[in-house]
This record gives C-alpha cells, sequence and structure tokens, in this order.
C-alpha cells in the first residue's frame, strides 16, 4: 500500500490518501489538487512532486501473496 500526504505539497493540507498503485495516488491527488486548491491544470511537473512523495505506507501489513 502507498501513501500520500498533501501536506508534504501543500503545507498546512491535512488531506492524504492511499491506494496500491502509485499511479491511482496520483489520480486522486490531482482531483484533490483541483477540487481543493484550485489547480485547474496539473503541470507535468506537479505529477513528478506528487509521485515524488508517494510513499509505503508504514503501519499497514502487507499480506504475502
Ligand atoms: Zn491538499
Amino acid at each position: 500500500m502507498k501513501q500520500f500526504e498533501c501536506g508534504s505539497l501543500v503545507p498546512g493540507c491535512t488531506w492524504h490518501t492511499e491506494a496500491e498503485e502509485g499511479a491511482e495516488i496520483v489520480r486522486r491527488a490531482a482531483e484533490h489538487l483541483r477540487t481543493a486548491h484550485g489547480e485547474s491544470v496539473i503541470r507535468p511537473g506537479m505529477v513528478e512532486q506528487i509521485k515524488a512523495r508517494v510513499h509505503e505506507a508504514a503501519e499497514s501489513r502487507r499480506q504475502q501473496a
């Protein structure tokens, strides 16, 4: 499970999300930035910034398939 905290990109924001796929994190984060922070256009550099801040959720127990 991967995790992204918006506060690492927008200081003071407490929104965060978790997903199995990094691409899903980026999709949700981009949607959040549009709706919550008024970013009408998500620039390529913004996606890179989101990707750079996605990390493995430390507290989630991973099940080995
Ligand atoms: Zn935010």
